[in-house]
């Protein structure tokens, strides 16, 4: 697909709530087919971040580009799964409704889906093991399984970029597994996927490069860079605590970062 163009140029970026400032003059590039973890302490600005890429949240300044176009004004796609909790689980629609609505670009307002489109969706869901609960209210899902619902959404849009707040908060180990095996048959087809996690070892483990985020973009690299006790003990301050040993460091987080080990 994309190759080892840029797919994503952010430059300048700044992007505030009611005047607040929640990311700071943010600059940083992603080539076609990288897996980039974004972390950072809780309110470093993560899901702000994402939502400035798709668009869901103005800019105060600077420039967001997906493959040379600006999503704001362009039809360029990205795949965006949110948060568990910004998501309305009670929305009358069907498991195979909310897999059609990554479909909406591709249809077109006002026109019916096309045989391609529904053979897209039923693709989606053989991706993400959902098949037989197609035709389920999304409401009666676990929270896995709503995940996995909105990563197919994600997949039947075919986004060269793929954005994944949280993905693994609150879902049962199946799920976990089934999301990450995901993650690695997309990178097949050259899929950039960006990563929110709180998971600091699995940010060094399955990341090309770090994002370290809080407020501003305090360090971008590869994870072996950027998970260094320096950098995570300035941006965690206290709620981080690191142990030196023979074997490296072990990173015991709080309830807000999971342990990790370079
Ligand atoms: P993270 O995802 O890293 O936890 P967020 O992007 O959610 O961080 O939040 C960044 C900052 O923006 C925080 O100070 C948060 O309180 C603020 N913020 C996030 N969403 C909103 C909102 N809808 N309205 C006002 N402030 C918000």
């Amino acid at each position: 697909m994309a190759g080892r163009c840029e797919v994503l140029k952010v430059e300048n970026v700044t992007a505030a709530y009611n005047g607040r400032v929640a990311l700071r003059n943010v600059t940083f590039t992603v080539l076609g087919g990288e897996r980039v973890a974004v972390v950072g302490p809780n309110g470093a600005g993560k899901s702000t971040l994402f939502k400035v890429i798709v668009g869901l949240l103005p800019l105060q300044s600077g420039r967001v580009e997906v493959l040379g176009c600006d999503p704001r004004r362009e039809p360029v796609s990205v795949g965006y799964v949110p948060q568990r909790e910004e998501v309305d689980l009670t929305f009358p629609v069907t498991v195979s409704d909310v897999v059609m609505m990554g479909r909406v670009r591709h249809i077109g307002w006002l026109r019916r889906p096309s045989r391609r489109d529904r053979e897209a969706v039923r693709w989606a869901l053989e991706q993400v093991g959902l098949t037989e609960l197609a035709n389920r209210p999304l409401g009666e899902l676990s929270g896995g399984q709503a995940q996995r619902a909105f990563i197919a959404r994600a997949l039947a849009q075919e986004a060269p970029l793929l954005l994944l707040d949280e993905p693994f908060t609150g879902v049962d180990a199946a799920s976990e597994e089934a999301i990450l095996q995901l993650m690695d048959r997309v990178r097949e087809r050259q899929v950039t996927i960006l990563l929110a996690t709180h998971d600091l070892q699995m940010a060094a483990k399955w990341s090309d490069r770090v994002l370290l985020l809080n407020g501003d973009l305090v360090a971008y690299g590869p994870p072996a860079e950027i998970l260094c006790p320096d950098a995570l003990q300035r941006v965690y301050g206290g709620q981080l605590t690191l142990w030196e040993h023979e074997k490296g460091t072990l990173i015991l987080g709080d309830g807000h970062c999971s342990g990790g080990r370079r």
